[in-house]
């Protein structure tokens, strides 16, 4: 005999493990496997975003970023700490012990919730059926009425940079290096890119990034993307456009090593030497291994395992979340799709609406948007208005001495609907949520305009953005409105 579950998960990252408690709390019977181990080979919940994702490095980012304040930002204020001074171990501790903590939670949740965690990687096999190989090669098998594959992401290697996980590092080595490196090259100016290229920088290194297109982030809104290529410029980030990576080759011995590369743009080819070398080029499905051809489970051409939008397969009662499946790959959509899973296990209606997916990067300044983009509108033929506010008009953000970015709401020209908000300033990353708020709600930029918002905070600069749409914006001179 076997044991036999309502649900079992393959991986307890913020996917899976989101989906094996709210399984539980619906008195679903639930196992969540996972495989992941630690430095030091212990097994861990979380997967990527707890363990070497998302919280590690907003635990640098935050600590990278009081050194650099602690170093340039506090004169203004009149406060003088002499010289200030870096220790990378105790900063690299506080790191693990921030993840370590969640992670340890993450598990207290399961057994709260009795989630009952199996270590080892887990298989979909024929009939629902899970076969489980733990840490010290056993295998067995589990059945399930219901299968949640939320197995995650890997960073994508490529061939002209191999990654050895100490000079040419992945994000994950990238969060862990021992020393600043003094010379730091980046591939890819996308969102890791972007984020662990100012850890390093704001703790010392010289960064250079080299980045294969002609557009800086070309996924954001174009106005927001200029900005932050100007404020992330200014700051020294030496961000190389157009630039296509042809080599990494390590070279030298021992402590004398370096990365040499070399790279091609319109000008012609240009050769680069690194202490250190980030490989940040984009994630890929870990679809791979996750189930026996004979389930028969459809992908698509990426590797993606085919979902429809109630994460349902191609098999009846096997689903698929989270960076698995179409669309960001992000920890929230991953989460909510989790959610929305269990409840439909459950019996009850659910959806997620990928409309509001928010999207966040963690430079400085904080750059957040939901919604679409004024290219989007403008392809789509959509008429629509549009209103921003500066942040150098903002008191709150005056006298936080963080002036750098704006709040710009697009509207639909007819009917008023908020159709995007995009962010570039301080806490971006959480003055989004308001914008996600009124949208889901359906609101008009003239309902947010109508909101009393508190003063002094940097939220009323989303609430003149919106004032702003028909040219009623106070503390910024517009063109008279007609209404
Ligand atoms: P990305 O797709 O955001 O960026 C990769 C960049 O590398 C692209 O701009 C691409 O043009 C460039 N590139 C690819 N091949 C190249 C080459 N050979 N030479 C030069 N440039 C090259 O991917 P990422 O930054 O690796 O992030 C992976 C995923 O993780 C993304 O989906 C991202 O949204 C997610 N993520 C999100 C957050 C967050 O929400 N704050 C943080 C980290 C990662």
């Amino acid at each position: 005999m076997i044991d036999k579950y309502d649900v079992v998960i393959l991986g307890a990252g913020p996917a899976g493990y989101v989906a094996a408690i709210r399984c539980a709390q619906l008195g679903l019977n639930t196992a969540c496997v996972d495989n992941w181990l630690d430095a030091n080979s212990k097994p861990v919940l979380g997967g990527t975003c707890l363990n070497v994702g998302c919280i590690p490095s907003k635990s640098l980012l935050e600590s990278s970023e009081l050194f650099a304040h602690c170093q340039h930002g506090l004169d203004e204020h009149g406060i003088s700490l002499g010289k200030v001074s870096l220790d990378l171990t105790t900063m690299m501790s506080r790191k693990e012990k921030v993840v370590s903590d969640l992670t340890k939670g993450i598990e207290a949740l399961f057994k709260a919730n009795k989630v009952n965690w199996i270590q080892g990687r887990g298989r979909l096999l024929v009939n629902k059926n899970v076969e489980v190989t733990s840490h010290d090669g056993k295998v067995s098998n589990v059945a399930a009425n219901n299968v949640i594959i939320a197995t995650g992401s890997s960073p994508i290697n490529i061939s002209a940079a191999p990654c050895d996980g100490d000079m040419i590092v992945n994000s994950t080595g990238a969060l862990a290096f021992t020393g600043v490196p003094k010379r730091l090259g980046v591939i890819g100016a996308g969102v890791i890119g972007l984020e662990l290229g100012s850890v390093w920088k704001r703790l010392g290194a010289d960064v250079v990034m080299i980045e294969a297109q002609e557009e800086f982030l070309a996924i954001a809104d174009a106005q927001i993307a200029r900005e932050a290529q100007r404020a992330l410029g200014k700051q020294g980030l030496d961000i190389r456009l157009g630039a296509r990576l042809m080599s990494a080759e390590i070279q030298g011995k021992e402590k004398s090593r370096k990365v040499a590369v070399k790279y091609k743009d319109a000008k012609g080819e240009h050769s680069e030497t690194f202490d250190k070398l980030i490989v940040a080029v984009g994630r890929q499905p870990n679809s791979h291994r996750v189930f026996e051809s004979a389930t028969q489970l459809v992908m698509d051409e990426r590797g993606f395992i085919h979902v429809n939008s109630r994460c349902e397969t191609s098999i009846p009662g096997v689903y698929a979340i989270g960076d698995v499946v179409r669309g960001p790959m992000l920890a929230h959509k991953g989460s909510e799709e989790g959610v929305m899973v269990a409840e439909l296990i459950a019996g009850h209606a659910a959806k997620v609406n990928y409309d509001l997916v928010p999207s966040v990067i963690y430079t400085q300044p904080e750059i957040a948007w939901v919604g679409k983009t004024e290219q989007h509108l403008k392809t789509a033929g959509e008429n629509y208005r549009t209103g921003s506010f500066p942040f150098v008009a903002s008191g709150r953000a005056r006298a936080l001495g963080d002036t750098t970015g704006l709040v710009k709401i697009l509207a639909h020209e007819k009917t008023d609907r908020i159709l995007g908000v995009h962010i570039i300033g301080p806490q971006a990353s959480e003055l989004i949520a308001q914008a996600v708020l009124a949208m889901e709600m359906g609101a008009s930029s003239e309902d947010v305009a109508l909101t009393m918002f508190a003063h002094p905070t940097l939220a009323e600069s989303f609430h003149e953005a919106a004032l702003a749409v028909h040219g009623r914006a106070i503390h910024i001179a517009q063109k008279r409105s007609s209404k």
